[in-house]
């Protein structure tokens, strides 16, 4: 989902009205124009649909440029992940010139052009804030909360985020248009806002998550103006809807330098503005295992990322949660609960907690919950409860939850050890180890169980 998409699911959102926005100079400067010799964004990197796009709506007569992450990626000699393009032709001006496309969102439409099963999404330039309350921009204590305004391509480089994502390759000469001087930043590795950094982060907070995330993966220096007033301004991600949050941490984590951007986040104490339980735990056991275990996670998911295989979101909100849940568990238990019920319970805790925050989906906090409740049943070696637990769904990764434990010293190495060669072994190899850890030789016994007293009926 794009910016232009996510800014159109907020028109749910009815508050108070105050318009606040940016504003560009009275007479802005003229931008600087890159011809094709000067820079290096060659046709052939461009995909043939973004391509024939671009040419159809010059054909047409209407401006059509590359623009945002594509140009910037294209520029760093890196393939962008999609192309976005814009012009000046209005969303029905669009559908009419293309038979496959169709019109997405209801105040600010968008284009989507469909090859087979590639879509190249087309939008119209947007505009700025209107001054009175009549404007199409909405904004809450600052923060855009509706924004549906046509305009020009300066206004539209205006309103974008940062310097180097407001670049503009035109398909009519091959040149990049640079309204916000995001070429020099972009060849000195800097990473700007567009604007009066504070009110740009007042006006939509996720834009300090952004920051962080290009940072971290083009390599790029955080311009200190942009960096300084973030721990201030980190609380303000409060305000964010979930769901979006969930988007952003899934991008955070997912692109293959979490460990980076973990580091960052909490340096710039955004993490705890996103896992307030986990930062409260990180931050009482600074060089304790909980920051090697996450460390340790992140670093799993980006070895992952790099080999080109998947990364189960659930995985990664277990690690990333696993502190607060172990802790609460343990708190229980020293009160007498049995362990299964305490990570049952604590899991379920921790999951109500956090989404609100982030809006994890039941399809990933379920999975979740079953990775943190069989912990404790990987220490209960009697009888036939390990035969038990190897055929339970979610025994894979468990265990390989149970290692990432072991390895950074929370749980023992020895059980661990004990699964992976129970796993491997054949069946009488099984029943030997299973025979042993009976007596008592192989795993430390099973946890005694106590029960809690049970509370007064008032
Ligand atoms: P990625 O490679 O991660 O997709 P991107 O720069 O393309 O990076 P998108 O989220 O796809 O990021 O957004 C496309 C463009 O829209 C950005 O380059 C930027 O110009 C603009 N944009 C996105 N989000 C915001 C925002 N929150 N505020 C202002 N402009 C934004
Ligand atoms: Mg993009």
């Amino acid at each position: 989902m794009t910016w232009h998409t996510k800014i159109a699911i907020f028109d749910f959102f009815k508050g108070l009205f105050r318009p606040l926005a940016p504003r560009p100079p009275a007479d802005p400067p003229g931008p600087r124009i890159y011809a094709r010799s000067e820079h290096c964004i060659s046709r052939a990197l461009i995909s043939d649909p973004a391509l024939k796009v671009l040419y159809r709506l010059k054909k047409e007569g209407y401006q059509a440029y590359l623009v945002g992450g594509c140009v910037r990626d294209l520029l760093l000699g890196r393939e962008p992940k999609d192309f976005d393009v814009v012009t000046n032709a209005r969303p029905e001006e669009i559908r009419a010139t293309f038979r496959n496309c169709r019109l997405i969102g209801r105040r600010f439409r968008l284009a989507h052009v469909h090859f087979g099963s590639q879509i190249v999404e087309v939008a119209t330039f947007r505009g700025l804030a209107q001054d009175d309350e009549t404007g199409d921009r909405v904004l809450e204590n600052g923060r855009i909360l509706r924004d549906n305004v046509y305009g020009t391509i300066e206004e539209d480089a205006f309103r974008r985020d940062f310097t180097v994502n407001a670049l503009y390759y035109n398909i009519a000469d091959f040149s990049v248009v640079d309204y916000m001087g995001g070429m020099e930043d972009h060849k000195a590795s800097t990473l700007k806002l567009i604007g009066e950094p504070e009110a740009r982060y007042r006006e939509d907070p996720v834009r300090m998550l952004r920051a962080i995330r290009f940072a971290v993966r083009l390599g790029f220096t955080l311009h200190p103006s942009c960096a300084g007033p973030i721990p201030q301004m980190a609380p303000l991600l409060r305000q964010i809807p979930a769901p979006r949050l969930y988007d952003e941490v899934m991008k955070l984590f997912l692109g293959g330098y979490a460990v980076q951007t973990f580091e960052a986040l909490r340096h710039y104490r955004l993490f705890g503005a996103l896992f307030p339980d986990t930062e409260f735990s990180l931050s009482r056991e600074e060089q304790g295992f909980p920051l090697t275990f996450v460390a340790q996670a992140l670093d799993r998911t980006d070895r992952r990322v790099q080999e080109g295989k998947d990364v189960a979101p659930h995985f990664l909100f277990a690690a990333l949660l696993w502190e607060p849940v172990r802790a609460h568990a343990e708190n229980q238990i020293r009160d007498g609960a049995n362990d299964i019920v305490a990570y049952q319970e604590a899991g379920a805790d921790i999951v109500t907690k956090q989404i609100h925050q982030i809006a994890i989906p039941r399809s990933v906090s379920q999975p979740m919950r079953d990775i943190w409740a069989l912990q404790p049943r990987f220490a209960r070696l009697q009888g036939g409860r390990p035969f038990r637990l190897l055929t339970h769904p979610r025994f894979r990764a468990a265990y390989d939850f149970l290692v990432l434990r072991a390895e950074s010293g929370e749980a023992e190495a020895a059980l661990a050890d004990w699964w992976t060669r129970f796993q491997d072994a054949d069946e009488p190899e099984k029943k030997a180890m299973l025979r042993e850890a009976d007596r008592g030789n192989g795993r430390s016994k099973p946890r005694r169980r106590r029960h809690r007293p049970r509370k007064a009926v008032a």
